[in-house]
């Protein structure tokens, strides 16, 4: 069974959602770098503050800031099973900062083209309170507007619109995507694709973490 797993994938691929699952499924921790900064932001933290200039153009949050947040989170995990990362690393330079800090024991990618990419994002619907995500189409709550999991009411995530999604998406591959030749080349990598039903992936998901 893989411990250490970095999911890769471009924005809308399912990180989250597949992430959560296989948190619930497994026992292990899920740790989302955008989850974290989001709340940040919302305490009004100085690291928040400084994040959500970035975030709110679609660009990444500079490494230096991200890789001494996740330090100092690794460094407090203590006794855990296992411990699933979502949105990190997100650059070269992150990865090698992981990587001498833990060892990853699987990368995985979820694999999902760019016009799909667009329609999740854009009519995603996210919670402040539990970071739970839905889609308004394919995933959407009970009751229209609320969250199913702690009843907050939902909101669209400021860089869910189209134009700072195009940006998200040329961001990923110039920043995010050679990732995935690095994992490769440790022999760590596995690509699922990540289209049809949430439990459908889930499916392939599973099959790749044991
Ligand atoms: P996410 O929720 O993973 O889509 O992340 C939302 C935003 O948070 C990204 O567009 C970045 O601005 C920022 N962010 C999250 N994780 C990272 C990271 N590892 N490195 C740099 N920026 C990040």
């Amino acid at each position: 069974m893989k411990k250490m797993i970095v999911l890769l994938g471009p924005p809308g691929s399912g990180k989250g959602t597949q992430g959560e699952k296989l948190s619930q499924d497994f026992g292990y921790i899920r740790m989302s770098t955008g989850d974290m900064l989001r709340e940040a932001a919302r305490n009004g933290t100085p690291l928040g503050l400084k994040a959500k200039e970035y975030m709110d153009s679609g660009a990444l949050v500079p490494n230096d800031l991200i890789i001494n947040l996740m330090k100092e989170k690794i460094a407090s995990l203590g006794d855990v099973t296992g411990v699933i990362f979502d949105g990190f690393p997100r650059t070269v330079e992150q990865a090698d900062a992981l990587g001498e800090q833990i060892e990853v024991d699987l990368a995985l990618n979820l694999d999902v083209e760019d016009s799909e990419l667009v329609n999740r994002l854009t009519r995603r619907r996210s919670c402040p309170q539990c970071n739970a995500v839905y889609h308004l189409d394919y995933n959407p709550p009970a009751k229209t507007g609320v969250c199913d999991k702690c009843g907050s009411e939902l909101y669209q995530r400021s860089d869910d619109t189209e134009e700072t999604v195009v940006n998200r998406l040329s961001v990923y591959r110039a920043n995010t995507m050679p990732l995935i030749e690095y994992y490769e080349k440790r022999g760590r990598l596995q690509t699922v694709q990540g289209i049809g039903s949430i439990d459908e992936i889930f499916d392939k998901v599973k099959k790749a973490v044991r």
